[in-house]
């Protein structure tokens, strides 16, 4: 296990929860909690009110009108955690574990939750994470970019094919991953479209299913993947493209036997965590995008 973030550990986020109030402080702080609530009655801002140790969030929101008689909801109402059997702190810890690529059986003992909380705890993750590449742009390139182009067969059953497609950035090393079930010309371009900036330099081999992509406005250029190193263009290669399976396939390796069951979440995952090498920091970022807008 690795610790990418030297000053939120497991360590200091426990001490942290030692003030379940200052803690709820930070969560509000980091957007994982709303820092205001609405009344369900009368609909006035709520108050924040201290409620002494007996509640494990130490705090709850109350209304002062006189009508509603001290209406009152949970500092979880709005967030990812409402309804969430994991006390606050587990929550966090349950973030930092998967923000540091660690094992559901391994986080199950870390934080002494049960596998099946930590697996669905996870998958809401992933979920998460999936509508936060959509939102802060799956698209990669650019002009003055290229992105080198891939897909490859994966088989889920016997006789029950799929492709994934692939791009990386040579530049940014940015990577975009579809799972998609046929690679004909019109899958792959629209694809390609919905990934990678027009005006950006492609580069493929030589299947068919590419021989659209000039049309729509990419320059495209193809390499034989026989003979990758192509010795009068130098700068065309497809060693990028064949790492990044490499690695995709190692990863999904470490992840067990549901992966294929729940592969796009798995390569949002990967995309993610290639994108953001502080895994933690990012997701406690796209959960606060996602408080701030229900
Ligand atoms: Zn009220």
């Amino acid at each position: 296990m690795s610790h990418t973030n030297p000053i939120m550990n497991a360590m200091n986020i426990c001490k942290l929860f030692e003030d379940a109030e200052a803690a709820v402080r930070w969560m509000m702080a980091k957007k994982l909690l709303k820092s205001s609530q609405l009344c369900g009655k009368c609909g006035r801002e709520l108050h924040f009110r201290t409620t002494g140790i007996n509640n494990a969030e130490g705090c709850k929101w109350v209304c002062t009108t006189h009508a509603c008689k001290s209406w009152s909801c949970s500092v979880r109402r709005g967030s990812m955690f409402a309804g969430s059997k994991a006390s606050l702190k587990q929550a966090v810890l349950l973030l930092y574990y998967w923000g540091n690529n660690t094992t559901v059986k391994e986080t199950a003992e870390e934080v002494n939750l049960t596998r099946q909380m930590v697996a669905k705890y996870f998958k809401e993750i992933r979920l998460v994470l999936i509508n936060s590449i959509e939102q802060t742009g799956p698209m990669i390139g650019g002009i003055g970019t290229t992105v080198e182009i891939d897909e490859t067969k994966i088989t889920k059953r016997k006789h029950n094919k799929e492709w994934l497609v692939g791009g990386i950035c040579q530049e940014t090393k940015d990577v975009f991953l579809k799972q998609v079930e046929r690679r004909d010309a019109e899958t792959l371009t629209s694809v390609i479209q919905d990934n990678v900036l027009i005006g950006t330099r492609l580069v493929t081999d030589c299947w068919c299913g590419y021989n659209r992509l000039a049309q729509v406005g990419f320059a495209h250029d193809t390499v034989n993947s026989l003979n990758f190193l192509s010795p009068n263009n130098a700068l065309i290669q497809t060693q990028n493209e064949e790492n990044l399976w490499r690695w995709l396939k190692e990863y999904l390796k470490q992840k067990g036997t549901n992966r294929l069951r729940n592969l796009n979440e798995y390569l949002a995952e990967y995309v993610f965590r290639r994108m953001h090498p502080n895994a933690f920091e990012s997701i406690i970022e796209a959960i606060g995008r996602e408080t701030e807008d229900s």
